[in-house]
């Protein structure tokens, strides 16, 4: 993760949607950003985000955390903008595509980068694009106000119970090492 210095002062993490099929990249992003704005980050993308994250979870820096970002007006020099390729919408089928919620390797993907952003920046939590428009459902009309915070919760919980394997297989180690 780079943190880089400039404008953005983030106080949140918030949550976008492709709103596209699940086949495009980051690249593609990119492109289409290119044609918004010509406004190139310090890692050389055009994308407005400072994440995405594509169905195959795999996850893409485009901007420095420090970077101010361009993806929610008002919001985005005091916010980490982190794009999903979904498009959780019953709008999809307007424009031809079946609605997808994330896949489960974009969930471990975000949990994991929340994780890292928590610990380089104390910022936890998820918000959504829409907390800050009344003019867009993003990340989707069918992601619940829970899915964030339920995501969040679960990580943790895997987290500890990994913990816990590893404490109780160390202390049967022990108990056999010393009988
Ligand atoms: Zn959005």
């Amino acid at each position: 993760m780079i943190l880089g210095k400039g404008k953005n002062n983030p106080k949140r993490n918030i949550l976008h949607c492709s709103a596209t099929t699940k086949h495009i990249t980051v690249g593609n992003i990119n492109d289409y950003h290119k044609t918004l704005w010509h406004s190139i980050s310090n890692l050389g993308s055009y994308c407005g985000y400072h994440f995405v994250i594509d169905y195959l979870g795999k996850r893409y820096q485009t901007r420095e955390i420090y970077e101010e970002g361009m993806h929610t007006i008002g919001q985005n020099r005091s916010s980490i903008g982190i794009c999903l390729i979904m498009y959780p919408d019953t709008e999809a089928w307007r424009y031809g595509v079946e609605p997808y919620m994330p896949s489960r390797e974009q969930e471990i993907s975000l949990v994991k980068l929340l994780k890292e952003i928590e610990e380089e920046t104390r910022i936890s939590g998820i918000s959504y694009h829409r907390d800050f428009t009344k003019l867009k459902t993003c990340p989707g009309n069918l992601i619940p106000a829970s899915w964030g915070r339920d995501l969040i919760r679960k990580g943790k919980i895997s987290f500890l119970k990994r913990q816990l394997f590893l404490l109780r297989r160390y202390l049967l180690f022990l108990l056999k090492k010393y009988e």
